[in-house]
């Protein structure tokens, strides 16, 4: 099914370049070789029998997943696919597979190591799941969606599985959350990376993919500052995985706050540079990136830097601390918590 999938994906494309136009290590390294379109011309030349797996191999190397190229390819090219087939049919070994997998996973189990002994948050029944990340979960961070939905123990969205080419867990993965979808009345999330990741499931249909919904939707209650918040201005990072009409939602959801003032945040989409462990495989091109959007968030002067990925709060504040700016980073659903109250 990869195979085909890829090769139709790679029949779609024009090699018209706007994937290459929007492509932040283009932007950075103005190499072609590290583009989807590169990549899809080799790919190209590998189903033809042009290319071996050894030439393919070293395409796209320093990839940082933000699916800018999906998005801006007017041709549909779903480049999701293109890098599953690279990642799972040309890595060298299932050992490398594991070994870049344990990698990419150690900040995740340090920081669950270090928060062992806290509080767990105690087992609601509802049939509203919180599909809480992996980063949240290693914090043992109690939020309010613990108090409000269902938690199951441990869930991943797969995205680490098929980075590394583990094509075998992530469908483990994928099918387990599969039926634990059909079984919610609504799965909610507060990490735009999870949820994207889970909307990319080929298997899951419309009805289901209904279900999947970002905790602002939740509620309809209308919010204010509280008296004794320092913060009179925020602006707001919006991943690279977080949907339009998402984006829209949270915009309109800042701008009714009572008592502070949203700033856009001019080319917003841009990446942070951070990519969940990409930073600890490409750190030069990571802090390249990262501190070129601290100095657009420095233009809209705003004192508090909200986003909806754990992944994008460490790359904004990487990149705060890496231009020396200093300045507060939270996840939105921890502003609501310590610095909203209802009306
Ligand atoms: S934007 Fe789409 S069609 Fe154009 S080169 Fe990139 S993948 Fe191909
Ligand atoms: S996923 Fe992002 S970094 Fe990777 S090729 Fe596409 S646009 Fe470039």
């Amino acid at each position: 099914m990869l195979y085909d999938e890829t090769k139709n994906n790679i029949e779609k494309c024009s090699r018209c370049a706007l994937c290459v136009q929007n492509c932040p290590i283009y932007e950075i390294k103005k190499d072609e070789n590290n583009t989807s379109r590169g990549l899809i011309c080799k790919l190209s030349g590998y189903f033809e029998g042009r290319l071996s797996d050894k030439e393919i191999k070293h395409g796209l190397k320093i990839c940082l997943n933000c699916s800018k190229c999906r998005t801006n390819c007017p041709s549909g090219v779903d480049t999701s696919y293109v890098f599953a087939f690279k990642n799972a049919q040309l890595s060298p070994s299932k050992i490398s597979q594991r070994l870049l997998l344990a990698f990419k996973l150690l900040p995740i189990k340090f920081l669950y190591f270090f928060n062992f002994f806290k509080k767990r948050p105690s087992k609601i029944k509802s049939n509203i799941v919180y599909f809480k990340g992996c980063v949240a979960r290693a914090q043992h961070k109690i939020t309010f969606l613990d108090k409000i939905c269902s938690t199951p123990e441990f869930l991943c969205c797969g995205l680490p599985y098929l980075t590394s080419g583990d094509l075998k867990n992530y469908n483990k993965v994928k099918e387990r959350n599969i039926n634990l979808i059909k079984s919610a009345s609504k799965v909610v999330f507060d990490c735009a990376s999870c949820k994207s990741a889970i909307l990319d499931y080929p298997e899951l249909n419309e009805k289901d993919k209904d279900k999947l919904i970002f905790f602002s939707e939740l509620t309809d209650k209308k919010y204010k500052l509280k008296n004794n918040s320092k913060y009179k201005t925020i602006t707001f990072h919006k991943p690279c995985h977080m949907t339009k009409s998402d984006f829209r939602e949270i915009e309109k959801f800042l701008n009714n706050i009572e008592g502070i003032k949203y700033i856009p945040l001019e080319d917003c989409e841009k990446c942070c540079g951070f990519g969940g462990s990409y930073f600890m495989f490409h750190p030069v091109i990571s802090s390249l990136i990262a501190f070129k959007k601290a100095n657009d968030i420095k233009k809209t002067n705003a004192d508090l830097i909200l986003t909806a990925c754990p992944s994008c709060t460490m790359g904004l504040r990487f990149g705060e601390l890496i231009s020396r700016q200093f300045k507060k980073t939270l996840e939105l659903r921890d502003f609501i918590e310590t610095e909203l109250e209802t009306l």
